[in-house]
């Protein structure tokens, strides 16, 4: 996942300094049955940490992943509670095994469960899947390499729900695909979720994708998150100045009467992050408190269900400078 050019990264590699990386630290959320919770922030900032932890593909240092109630540790050596949740990997193209057949790809997770008894009610069932992420019970003899890209997420996703899961992690599943085909998985994933009362947690680099599909929205930033607040209440009034940034980057997004806000630089290395809050080398709020001290994630003020980890926000100078800047 991480670029490897990276030169923060290569003196990791190295073991330069030997010093503890914390890809995520102090992140909390949940996510209610049948909603869409997403993660979004640039290449590093821990999202993908965060959902391979709770998946139980990593385990953290500190602090608890509860599934439905139950501890992840206890969950995951429960065969069905390992079943309720599952992952979409970003790339389909890597997550299928090139020399099997789409059949017995969707088939393993029923196996593996055993979840259905008999070569011929599985087939039954693995064509039933495919006719639910819109392919044909036939396309099930195929290779992955027949498909195009947006079929082999399709092929994923039907893997995926092969094991009757409750919970999904999706983990950039469309950024390998063209704009259009991205609309059209995206689709279907909110179509699933309707039918199937599913649960996501979807993780993305790109806020104009998860508008589509989020109830909520979570901004990370060097492994923290730094504004949790409904998928709506975001894009009208973010209050963090890294979301902010993030939406000036959305080419066709509508700023007509907003303050823009210009951010430059670098992602720090989160080997040495910066003191107080990560972000203050890159923010034009910055001030001598925000050099010393770590903004806790508290509820904004005047914009109901968001939290937001940021001084300029609780001391109310947020909108003040931004029209400050604007008249520069
Ligand atoms: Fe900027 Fe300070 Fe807010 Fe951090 S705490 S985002 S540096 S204003």
């Amino acid at each position: 996942y991480f670029d490897v050019s990276r030169p923060w990264l290569q003196r990791v590699l190295a073991g330069e300094g030997r010093r503890t990386l914390k890809a995520v630290d102090g992140v909390s959320f949940r996510i209610p049955k049948g909603t869409t919770l997403s993660l979004v922030g640039e290449s590093g900032c821990g999202k993908s940490t965060v959902a391979r932890l709770v998946v139980g593909l990593y385990r953290p240092t500190r602090g608890r992943v509860l599934f439905d109630g139950i501890d992840l540790e206890q969950a995951r050596a429960m065969a069905d509670q390992r079943r309720r949740m599952q992952m979409i990997f970003q790339d389909p193209y890597a997550s299928l095994n090139p020399r099997w057949r789409v059949r017995d790809i969707i088939a393993e997770p029923i196996r593996a469960f055993g979840l259905i008894e008999g070569g011929a009610a599985q087939q039954r069932r693995v064509g039933e899947l495919l006719s639910q992420v819109g392919l044909s019970p036939l396309d099930g003899e195929k290779f992955p390499h027949e498909f195009s890209g947006g079929q082999r997420q399709r092929i994923s996703i039907a893997r995926a729900l092969s094991s009757n899961p409750e919970f999904l992690v999706c983990d950039e599943p469309t950024s390998a695909l063209d704009v259009s085909v991205q609309a059209q998985i995206l689709n279907l994933m909110k179509d699933l979720q309707r039918r199937l009362g599913l649960t996501y947690l979807f993780i993305s680099h790109n806020l104009a994708v998860v508008r589509q599909i989020s109830d909520r929205i979570g901004v990370m930033y060097l492994g923290r998150l730094v504004e949790l607040a409904p998928a709506e209440t975001l894009f009208e009034a973010p209050r963090h100045p890294y979301t902010r940034a993030l939406m000036e980057a959305i080419p066709d997004l509508d700023m007509t009467g907003r303050q823009r806000i210009p951010v430059g630089g670098e992602v720090p290395s989160p080997i040495s992050p910066p003191s107080g809050c990560p972000f203050h080398p890159r923010c034009p709020l910055a001030n001598d408190r925000c050099k010393a001290e770590r903004p806790a994630l508290i509820p904004a003020r005047g914009t109901p269900e968001t939290v937001v980890a940021c001084h300029a926000v609780e001391e109310g100078r947020d909108g003040a400078a931004f029209v400050t800047m604007n008249q520069r």
